[in-house]
């Protein structure tokens, strides 16, 4: 029996996950595209480590007792990862999420126990955001407010995981890292830890039209925003832990191209990921293009499929005509 054979416990299986190549969307191109495989977690998304690293670190911080109640402010997929971890580790959840977050997210994480408030969609300024009412009850309530998007325990485990897989994934090799930023956790950790072994490595942001962070990035300010519909990435706000030193260049991707890059990597290439995932391949493959790249391209396939089927983007794409 080899030892990854022996039976694990769940949240072990979370992490370690695979690199897998375009071989139909970037065929031709200079450089490979490689796509880590984050929708392959337990949990169904990127936000699997952070959820598991959060709350180990505020246990080890003496934050958390058992029975304590957890509360976050979710796009859904930190909701569902939390969930998860909560379930195995007797905490209570409450996630509050905005309401333009898809019906499948939501009853996911009914599903898994979570308790839902939805708050309306709001920008980060309004008293209403979805973040400011889960500081809120955190305070009223004296829970525990994972807090993702400044919470640090969010960067560094992109930084101690993610990064050092894809570089040994690799063989040492990386041209480009390029992502979309929701709390700036992947591409802060990833960027911060490839930037000091490869000091000639490109981080490349991919950014909805839209969202003001691609203005931020190459002029300080935030741009104005606009709306968008690709969940999970872009923000007319900067998150504390979006860490704009690591960035040299943004990609501005349409809701049209995410969504078409996304329909094709789950028909041509067999990758069944979200919509955020075609935001960042249809970013990467415009970086696998330039000549000023050297290595491969990699980037996230951060969720899965499933939580988007009643989405017309993605319910539509197979009707036959
Ligand atoms: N894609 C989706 C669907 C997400 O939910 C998130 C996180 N909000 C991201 C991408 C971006 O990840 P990060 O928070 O690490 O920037």
């Amino acid at each position: 029996m080899r030892e990854g054979d022996r039976p694990r416990d769940l949240l072990e299986l979370i992490g370690d996950t695979p690199l897998v190549g375009l071989r139909v969307l970037a065929a031709g191109l200079p450089n490979p595209v490689l796509v880590k495989c984050e929708h392959l977690n337990p949990g169904g998304s990127v936000k699997d480590r952070i959820a598991k690293a959060i709350l180990e670190d505020a246990e080890a911080r003496g934050l958390l007792r058992p029975g304590a109640t957890v509360v976050e402010a979710t796009a859904g997929n930190t909701g569902i990862g939390l969930a998860l971890v909560c379930a195995r580790r007797g905490y209570r959840l409450c996630c509050v999420m905005p309401a333009k977050m898809s019906e499948d997210k939501r009853a996911a994480l009914r599903a898994l126990g979570a308790e839902l408030v939805i708050a309306p969609n709001e920008p980060p300024s309004h008293p209403d955001n979805f973040q400011n009412v889960a500081r809120r009850m955190a305070e009223e309530h004296g829970w525990f407010l994972t807090d993702q998007f400044a919470n640090q325990a969010n960067v560094a485990v992109h930084e101690a995981t993610t990064g050092p897989e894809i570089l040994a994934q690799c063989g040492g090799r990386v041209g480009a890292f390029v992502a979309g930023a929701g709390t700036g956790g992947t591409i802060s950790g990833v960027g911060r830890f490839l930037k000091r072994r490869l000091p000639g490595v490109q981080i490349v942001l991919a950014d909805p039209e839209g969202s003001g962070l691609a203005h931020w990035v190459r002029t300080g300010e935030v741009g104005p925003g606009a709306s968008y519909l690709v969940e999970g990435i872009g923000s007319s706000a900067v998150p504390s832990n979006l860490h704009r030193e690591v960035i040299d260049a943004v990609e501005v991707v349409s809701d049209d191209d995410s969504y078409a890059t996304a329909r094709r990597l789950i028909a041509e290439e067999g990758l069944l990921v979200g919509g955020s995932a075609g935001t960042n391949v249809a970013a990467a493959l415009r970086v696998a293009a330039r000549d000023d790249v050297d290595g491969p391209v990699v980037t996230i396939g951060c969720d899965s499929w499933d939580r988007y089927l009643s989405q017309e983007w993605l319910r539509g794409a197979s009707a036959c005509r």
